[in-house]
């Protein structure tokens, strides 16, 4: 099977569902920038892909940072006076602020005060907090419940460790026909929060897990990495392979009811970002597309000017304009299976699209050649026949070596779907010949030559 038959055949809300119930099993696990949250993590989606897990140890120089500290947690709380439990992390991840050091005491409200975190203008709702480079203890409750707070005396307990083990990530690689690659990334170090990044894990594995049984021309590299750190220590013990990426994608966000929102590559010119739009622009819904800007997930290792890779970011609502993000209300209410669905089927079209945009050169290039005879005239476009005809003398006219699919998908207004299948039939019927294919015994040249 290829891309193309497995684009129309795939029941994209059954993965979508499949999609969900990963995303339930990921959701309690607390995971971090480092940590078993993350190995087991790491491990659920092993499940379904044959990830490669890496293990990098804490101290190792990444460019200009270093790879910090290991950090797990096996309990928290806060009790008062009376032994009551009033913050408990078994019930929820989100309760400690992350890489909290180990504490435990007793100290007055106002001590206490000191140390949490809430959100004043979303009083029901728990904040996601973290304090990765700086050494800080803390935990983070909704407003409304630390202001039902009384001046007590308070003992807290942080049951956690903060000491020398290894970053950990996960990469799976798909070898296709070329050694030039497509890379698309990850984040896998937030909590209990679905949309970010739990969403983008799941697509990533859906994804993956569907590639692995096509044939393709590209080949594909899934990572999922902790945000800032994992893509710093990717690139800087892979730079090597940084000149294979052709075409990246930075997926986060993916999850939730908005439109979709692509954010360009710093190029801002590249073929994914005309991928991309062209998917978006013929998906018959609503969509936006934004210039790049050198804030949000991994596309600010890959984009910082020493790589400059063509890497672009497909999400739903970014987080910049979720009121949920986070905190506790980006959870498995806010992400609902037709919208992974829905992002899992504008990945795969964005693939094909990659997949797709080769060059052709027409056989008979001198005038039209008579369609009607080889009986294809009127043959394609379903109930837009008028399409399906303007498509074969689209490539038939574009088909000159210097033009690729996408071009000529852009140029006719036409969705690259109909164009390559334009292009399949003239091919069959022997007027034209993919560039680089072997065929009669004879190479074609596509270089002009
Ligand atoms: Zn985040």
């Amino acid at each position: 099977m290829n891309i193309f038959e497995l684009k129309t055949d795939l029941d994209s809300s059954q993965v979508g569902h499949e999609m969900y119930a990963l995303m339930e099993e990921l959701y309690p696990l607390c995971r971090s920038i480092t940590g078993n949250g993350v190995r087991e993590s790491l491990a659920l989606v092993q499940r379904h892909i044959p990830l490669e897990i890496h293990e990098v140890p804490s101290g190792t120089k990444v460019f200009d940072w270093t790879v910090p500290n290991e950090w797990n947690i096996r309990d928290a709380y806060i009790k008062n006076s009376k032994g009551e439990k009033i913050i408990d992390f078994q019930k929820s991840n989100l309760h400690v602020v992350s890489y909290s050091i180990p504490v435990h005491k007793k100290l007055s409200l106002r001590e206490l005060t000191k140390h949490l975190h809430t959100l004043p203008g979303r009083p029901d709702w728990v904040p996601y907090r973290t304090s990765y480079y700086v050494e800080n203890w803390g935990f983070c409750l909704s407003h409304t419940q630390f202001l039902g707070l009384q001046d007590d005396e308070y003992e807290v307990c942080i049951d956690s460790r903060l000491e020398e083990g290894h970053l950990t990530y996960g990469e799976y690689y798909l070898k296709g026909k070329l050694n030039d690659e497509v890379l698309i990334t990850s984040n896998i170090c937030h909590p209990s929060l679905c949309n970010d990044t739990l969403s983008s894990v799941v697509l990533l594995t859906f994804l993956a897990k569907h590639l692995r049984s096509l044939g393709l021309r590209y080949s594909y590299r899934f990572l999922f990495t902790p945000a800032t750190i994992g893509p710093i220590t990717w690139l800087c013990l892979n730079e090597a392979r940084v000149s294979n990426i052709k075409h990246a994608l930075s997926a986060a966000c993916v999850g939730d009811p908005g439109k979709s929102t692509y954010k360009k590559s710093r190029r801002g010119d590249a073929e994914i970002d005309r991928a991309v739009s062209h998917v978006l622009k013929h998906s018959g819904k609503d969509y936006e597309v934004w210039d790049f800007v050198p804030y949000g997930y991994d596309e600010r290792q890959f984009s910082s000017p020493g790589f400059n890779v063509a890497m672009g970011s497909l999400m739903r609502t970014p987080d910049s304009l979720s009121v949920e993000h986070h905190t506790s209300a980006d959870n498995l209410e806010l992400v609902q299976p037709e919208y992974l669905a829905d992002s899992f089927s504008k990945y795969l079209q964005v693939i094909a699209v990659l997949e797709g945009n080769t060059k052709y050169l027409n056989k008979n290039p001198k005038c039209e050649p008579q369609l009607g005879k080889r009986g294809i005239y009127r043959a394609l476009g379903g109930p837009h026949v008028r399409n399906g005809e303007l498509a074969m003398f689209w490539v038939l006219n574009l088909s000159d070596g210097e033009h690729a699919l996408l071009d000529i998908a852009e140029k006719s207004g036409l969705s690259l779907d109909l164009i390559k299948d334009a292009a399949d039939i003239l091919s069959a019927h022997d007027l034209l010949q993919e560039c680089g294919r072997e065929q009669h015994r004879r190479a074609v040249s596509c270089d002009g030559g």
